[in-house]
């Protein structure tokens, strides 16, 4: 792979720097065990695999066949299991922070003879930054969520200020133990580049995303055979998908209300439902609906005519990158927040959970099916997704960051 652009070496431990081609880096990637975080990187790391260059990912064991698959190394931590995440996103970050704490101590000995060129990390895996300045290599975050814009404090985490987040003391002196320049301003708001895992369009406020140096490569998406695979049954009816994510979805009431709006609509319908719901069941169900716990999302996403979604950006992109469009049910403020996204769009509706009843809910999917309105939004948007680039504009942007390092240090 020969990457055309300006040379600066940076004297980490093994990228081959030669002329103005950059081959064989060790890239390190950092994240949370949290389907929405690990997923949208995969594509990314498979596509630098391509280049030549090899990939440790630092995530949990759930998501080491995952990581495998996509070509990385998975180098592991151990957490305690967590129950079902807090709809409150301060109690997410606290809980977060602890994560991180407990992954850094076990994470520096395993990279310790084995350092990378550069470090990507989740916008919730801050010991990919804090060992990055340890090391002095460059880092690129990827985010999977809105960059922050005037205003997210408040949207995301109800309070004024983020230093009135549980858990920014700590951060805070992490930052500095690890000698983070920037401090944890940089490591939180306004970090050096950012891969953003969908469309400049879906940014929230983007006019007040400022002075940074971010790349909008939409959904990076890529084979996902791990999951397994999925066909319509045949006879041509419309589908139907319902999922609430990986995260808040113990909701057996709303997958009923689902059940009783669609039944005799003449559709088939597929329900993620997770784990525990499925393992229960929702009680009877009508010919032509099938209940999973979990599905290869992008498989159905290619064979629906409409998604109902809790808006979890990870979904959302996805089914517009399918052209399918939404009825957002959103389950908490970030996926509020994409809802209002995708509705000030037009790429769906929202439909608040106070108010999916069976009536609404069958009401919003049939709109959502019919409206050209909405159908023009959507592949509008699916036009610009195609354009943005994915994991090969992504892979580009982390070999910009290898040539050009120190202006993207930390
Ligand atoms: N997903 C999946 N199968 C399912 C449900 C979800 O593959 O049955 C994937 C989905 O494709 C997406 C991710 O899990 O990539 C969920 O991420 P998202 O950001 O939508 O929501 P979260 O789970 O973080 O709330």
């Amino acid at each position: 792979m020969i990457l055309r652009g300006r040379t600066r070496p940076h004297g980490g431990a093994g990228a081959d720097m030669q002329g103005d081609a950059v081959r064989g880096a060790h890239i390190a990637v950092f994240n949370v065990p949290m389907h929405g975080h690990v997923l949208p990187t995969l594509a990314v790391v498979g596509e630098l695999v391509e280049r030549g260059h090899r990939v440790s990912y630092a995530v949990t064991a759930d998501f080491a066949d995952q990581v495998r698959a996509a070509g990385g190394e998975p180098v592991l931590y151990e957490v305690p299991p967590s129950g079902e995440a807090s709809e409150d996103m301060t109690h997410m970050v606290t809980e977060v922070l602890g994560l991180n704490m407990l992954a850094l101590s076990q994470l520096e000995p395993q990279f310790a003879h084995d350092r990378p060129d550069l470090v990507l990390y989740d916008v919730y895996a801050w010991m990919g930054p804090l060992l990055a300045a340890r090391w002095g290599v460059p880092v690129v975050q990827l985010a999977p969520t809105h960059l922050p814009y005037e205003g997210l404090v408040q949207e995301f985490f109800g309070v004024d200020e983020i230093s009135q987040i549980p858990g920014h003391s700590e951060l805070a002196a992490a930052v500095a133990e690890f000698g983070v320049p920037g401090g944890v301003h940089a490591l939180t708001l306004a970090p050096p580049r950012t891969i953003a895992f969908f469309p400049r369009t879906f940014q929230r406020r983007p006019e007040t995303v400022r002075g940074r140096d971010a790349h909008g490569v939409g959904p990076a998406i890529s084979d996902r055979s791990f999951q397994g695979s999925w066909q319509a049954p045949k006879g041509g009816r419309p589908v139907v998908y319902v999922s609430l994510g990986s995260q808040f979805n113990r909701r057996p009431e709303f997958y009923r209300s689902c059940r009783d709006a669609f039944d005799g609509m003449g559709w088939h319908v597929v329900m993620s439902v997770g784990a525990e719901v499925a393992e229960r069941g929702i009680g009877p169900l009508p010919q032509g609906f099938e209940v999973h716990a979990s599905v290869p999302q992008l498989d159905v996403l290619a064979a629906s005519s409409v998604f109902v979604t809790h808006g979890g950006m990870g979904s959302a992109m996805e089914a517009f990158a399918l052209g399918v469009p939404v009825v957002a049910v959103p389950q908490m403020a970030e996926q509020r927040v994409n809802a209002t996204c995708i509705a000030e769009l037009g790429l769906g509706l929202y439909l608040p959970p106070e108010q999916a009843d069976s009536a609404s809910l069958r009401e919003a999917v049939l709109t959502a099916a019919d409206d050209q309105s909405i159908a023009a939004a959507v592949a509008a948007l699916r036009r610009e997704i195609m354009e943005a680039g994915g994991a090969s504009a992504a892979a580009d942007v982390v070999e910009k960051t290898l040539t050009e390092a120190p202006s993207v240090s930390f």
